[in-house]
């Protein structure tokens, strides 16, 4: 019996020992595609040789210190790319480093907190975010996330949030309505929400650029994200960007907010920063928000053991260098044509296939229980799980999700392979996944 409390007590893991390129390989040496890097975490397959150095180097040098007293080379050279490339508005923005992107999300609505505090606006206190979403497991991370599933068990949440739509494109716009028109119209609810709380009670408001598992890879309508901005600064309300799944160039810019014209008060990141390489999530505050500290106490209200981690930042400078220097942004835009492409080529009209979506490597494929009504499988026959499994008999790993299990989303599977994937690998995923769903 495993000692180990994996997340599903009855089944037994194959134990994994190796990696070569974007191929896992398990004890009995069976190799696995990995179509989906866990959940878009592996950005640059499993064997990176400048990845593996640099934290070799930097564990033969030092592994820890406390960075309540130092620095380190790593998280202040990681800060500078960061903010560097950070989307155009952001200004001289400053980023903490945490261990998950549940932490992340925890550390970005303490900031926002306190960014209202040391103003003197202690009532701004309610978050506004989308359902579906999924921002997070720990208590506050859950509560800001839309997920009718995930929540149930622990409610009540601790934290109070409110919730508008996601921009659901498959199922929430009209017939006839242009994508402008539907994008200005969930945007607008974003400021009805503010109204109906308060102008000046809102702290926050919580979305992902490009949303990953709980709808599966749904980039934003055209527009959005304007007049979301707009409708944050005319109420003085925060915009926390969650790029922990979309972000560091999974959907062909480092930033995938870069693509939507705005910039955000707060980011978190995590995933595809470490690339599994090592366990590290960041959060970066804008200038405005940094500047709002430094007038009011000019200390972070935040704290954690291993912030800062010298082999964990080590690791994801190592990450984010090798991203720019083979021009791997290129290489996802490229790639990821030819995926969108290949899906819709073998699936696009699929009895079972209602929804095709996403940007970059970061792609979804929605199934149905009947493609004209657009109705799902009923969530209890587990259509994205059983789908998992075929293509794991044929080698392929797929990252089934399944909205909020409360029927208003169904299944989707995500692919998210890593940029240095071949052009051959991305045929294979595509023949896979379609022989899985069959
Ligand atoms: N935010 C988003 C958008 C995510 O997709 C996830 C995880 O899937 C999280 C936050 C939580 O990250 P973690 O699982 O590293 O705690």
């Amino acid at each position: 019996m495993s000692h180990v409390l994996h997340r599903n007590l009855m089944a037994s893991q194959p134990s994994i020992v190796g990696g070569e390129g974007a191929y896992l390989i398990d004890d009995a040496g069976n190799r696995y595609l990995d179509a989906c890097g866990g959940a878009a975490v592996s950005s640059l397959g499993h064997d990176n040789p400048a990845v593996r150095k640099a934290i070799c180097d930097q564990v033969n040098t030092l592994a820890f210190a406390h960075t309540g007293l130092f620095t380190n080379q790593w998280a202040e050279e990681l800060s500078d790319f960061l903010v560097a490339h950070a989307p155009k508005g952001t200004g001289e923005g400053r980023v903490m480093y945490l261990g998950s992107g549940s932490e992340a999300m925890e550390a970005a609505l303490k900031l926002a907190r306190q960014y209202h505090v040391e103003r003197g606006e202690p009532q701004r206190a309610h978050i506004i975010a989308r359902a579906p979403s999924y921002h997070g497991n720990t208590l506050g991370a859950l509560a800001v996330s839309g997920h009718a599933g995930r929540r149930a068990p622990f409610d009540p949440l601790l934290i109070q949030t409110h919730h508008i739509d996601a921009t659901y494109g498959y199922r929430l716009r009209e017939d006839g309505e242009t994508e402008e028109a539907f994008g200005l119209r969930m945007a607008n609810q974003l400021e009805q929400k503010i109204l109906d709380l308060g102008k000046d009670s809102v702290c926050a408001f919580v979305a992902e650029p490009v949303v990953g598992a709980s709808l599966g890879t749904q980039p934003a309508p055209k527009g959005y994200f304007t007049r979301i901005r707009e409708i944050c600064d005319s109420y003085g309300v925060l915009y926390i960007a969650d790029e922990v799944m979309c972000g560091m160039g999974r959907t062909g810019s480092l930033f995938a907010l870069e693509q939507e014209g705005i910039c955000a008060d707060i980011t978190t990141m995590a995933k595809g920063l470490g690339a599994g390489y090592q366990p590290i999530a960041a959060v970066m505050a804008s200038q405005k928000v940094c500047d709002a500290i430094t007038a009011g106490s000019g200390k972070l209200w935040n704290g954690h053991t291993y912030m800062s981690h010298a082999v964990a930042t080590a690791g994801a400078l190592a990450v984010m260098k090798e991203i720019q220097s083979n021009d791997l942004l290129s290489a996802v835009k490229t790639l990821g044509t030819q995926l969108e492409e290949g899906l819709r080529a073998r699936l696009g009209q699929h009895a079972h296939v209602g929804d095709i979506r996403g940007r970059g490597l970061f792609w979804t494929a929605e199934i149905v229980a009947d493609r004209a009504t657009k109705e799902p499988f009923d969530v209890s026959r587990n259509i994205a799980g059983k789908v998992q499994q075929a293509a794991l008999s044929a080698g392929m790993i797929c990252y089934p999700a399944q909205g909020c299990a409360d029927g208003t989303a169904g299944d989707h599977i995500l692919l998210a392979p890593c940029f240095t994937s071949s052009p051959e690998e991305i045929d294979i995923i595509v023949d896979a996944l379609a022989n899985a769903i069959d």
